[in-house]
């Protein structure tokens, strides 16, 4: 793709944010866009940065941590890097390094290394809850049941900041299921909050469903091929 397409495509998902913002009512603005860059080069991180963009999404600890040291060799604004992908836990270090934010916490242990394994002289890094709102088995994140109490845990811990909650719905649910996870996700953090806890992040809404998600509330949208364009089928090893 050329820069030039890519700043295109940018601008588009920028607008849709934008329409989807403005028909719910919510300022603009009130949407962060995060561009998830797995699979895909520095170079393109390069071209992402020279038209604008500067938060980025990886989904693979080793592929992440190594792109975040080739694109500081490449002269760019200061980023900031998201993981999100699933995080065992003999991996939480170089994320915790490495990292500004992590989307996938889905259990008190994961959240304590992170923890502990955050380097002093960082910023704190900034974590969100995944939660399984469609309550498939087979899916990581956390029941909607057990939210309150790793919310409680993990908002205690050092050298981290709970900032919310993030979902990945089924792509292939029916289409009068399209919002009711992001509601759902949406109606989870409400609680959080009225149980005193401070959390402004709703991290929802990918390429297919971003419309749905910023109309819900949410606060990031991780979109990846809508971007860069589709990802060869096989991914790397995590
Ligand atoms: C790959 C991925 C995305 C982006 O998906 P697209 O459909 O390409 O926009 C968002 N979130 C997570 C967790 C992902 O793994």
């Amino acid at each position: 793709m050329t820069s030039k397409e890519l700043q295109q495509r940018l601008f588009a998902v920028g607008q849709r944010i934008q329409d989807a913002a403005t028909q719910a009512g919510r300022p603009p603005g009130s949407v962060r866009l995060l561009a998830v860059s797995k699979t895909f080069p520095p170079d393109a991180v390069a071209q992402a940065v020279a038209a604008g963009q500067r938060a980025f999404g990886e989904n693979y600890v080793q592929e992440g941590v190594e792109k975040i040291a080739q694109c500081a060799t490449l002269g760019l604004p200061p980023l900031e890097w998201h993981f999100i992908g699933p995080l065992q836990s003999n991996k939480t270090r170089p994320v915790a390094e490495h990292f500004d934010w992590v989307h996938s916490v889905d259990r008190l242990k994961i959240a304590q290394r992170l923890s502990e394994q955050r380097p002093a002289e960082r910023a704190p890094l900034q974590l969100l809850i995944q939660v399984n709102v469609d309550g498939e088995a087979t899916k990581s994140g956390c029941a909607p049941g057990e939210v309150m109490d790793l919310a409680r845990a993990v908002a205690a811990l050092p050298r981290v900041q709970l900032r919310g909650l993030m979902c990945i719905p089924d792509p292939a649910r029916p289409t009068e299921q399209r919002r009711s996870p992001f509601r759902a996700l949406a109606a989870l953090l409400a609680e959080l909050n009225a149980a005193g806890l401070a959390l402004d992040t709703l991290s929802m809404g990918m390429s297919d469903d971003l419309d749905d998600a910023v109309a819900e509330g949410a606060t990031i949208v991780r979109v990846g091929s809508a971007i860069f364009g589709a990802r060869a089928p096989k991914a790397p090893a995590a």
